[in-house]
């Protein structure tokens, strides 16, 4: 199964690091989202991502320039029927993705590999929604895309061996690590990463300690590079609560149960940093606690 052309779906911050990473690493990326402004944003952050790389020698400019050249905007998911690989980055919601694999698979080849990038929702069940569940695969990537070199391989039941060496083989050549989870709610990095940050929206909740205090505590006190509500911010609030709800859901323990503080945050629409306020205001210079 040779891969040459790559359609990315969901052109938020995972999509868009995926189309970055695919670019350069020298596949034709097919960049589709919903909604056309946040193409041109995402295009936009690519632009800039790959600018900054060429300042600090990372790409040169000719890289760069071929890199950008790579990426095609996707006005209509039937852009994308010439795709070998599909790589599903849409929000963190089954319905929305059921209803992207209903219009996606149709006009794809039947050859092609659908992906998904993601946190927690089976593999297995998205899968079986599909035309192709041997060709049916987890991509998981970490955020952001660019920086991070993990990514899950995570096989539904019916995730054929030539598919799952097709998707490895991907990600290698974008020189990232593999690991391989089990389709089990989650899978490894966010079954343990999402209930330490429930656990440290508890904290704030039950008024054990600031905002300030608890990412203090947890950068200095176990030498974590940020803050779990920093990181909170940084996944998406309202991703950070679909996936508690999946590990609720899919595991039936009650120490799984989203914070409800967690839930009055999406609720009020304050997403984290890509809205510009979450538990942290990033609308000023330095982000402000906003508890
Ligand atoms: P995001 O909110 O930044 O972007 C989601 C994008 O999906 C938006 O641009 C939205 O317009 C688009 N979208 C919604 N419905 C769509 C549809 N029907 N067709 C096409 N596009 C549609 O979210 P994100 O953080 O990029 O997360 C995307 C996926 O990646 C989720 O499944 C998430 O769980 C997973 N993921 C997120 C992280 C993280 O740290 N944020 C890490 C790994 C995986």
């Amino acid at each position: 199964m040779a891969i040459e052309t790559v359609g990315v779906i969901g052109a938020g911050q995972m999509g868009s690091g995926i189309a970055q990473v695919a670019a350069i690493a020298g596949y034709k990326v097919r960049f589709y989202d919903v909604s056309a402004d946040r193409i041109e944003a995402g295009l936009a952050t690519i632009s800039g991502n790959l600018a900054r790389s060429v300042s600090s020698g990372k790409l040169t400019e000719a890289e760069r320039h071929a890199a950008i050249g790579q990426i095609t905007a996707a006005n209509a998911i039937d852009d994308l029927a010439a795709a070998d690989l599909v790589i599903e980055a849409a929000t963190e919601d089954e319905t929305v993705k059921r209803k992207i694999f209903a219009q996606l698979c149709p006009v794809l080849n039947p050859t092609a590999i659908v992906a998904t990038n993601t946190s927690s929702i089976s593999i297995t069940r998205l899968a079986a929604q599909t035309d192709r569940p041997e060709r049916f695969i987890g991509i998981h990537f970490m955020n952001p895309v660019p920086a991070m070199k993990l990514v899950e391989l995570v096989r539904g039941i019916a995730t054929e061996d030539a598919t799952f060496e097709a998707a490895r083989d991907f990600v290698s050549k974008l020189d990232k690590t593999v690991t391989t989870a089990e389709d089990f709610p989650a899978f490894i990095v966010n079954r343990i990463l999402l209930p330490m940050i429930n656990e440290a929206i508890y904290t704030l909740y039950e008024g054990v300690g600031s905002v300030e205090a608890i990412d203090t505590a947890m950068k200095l006190g176990a030498n974590h590079p940020m803050g779990p509500l920093q990181l909170a911010d940084f996944i998406g609030l309202d991703t950070c609560l679909s996936i508690m709800q999946v590990l609720h859901d899919g595991l039936s323990d009650s120490k799984y149960r989203p914070c409800p503080l967690l839930v009055k945050y999406v609720e009020a629409g304050w997403l984290g940093r890509k809205v510009g306020r979450g538990f942290y205001d990033y609308r000023g210079e330095t982000p402000v606690p906003t508890r």
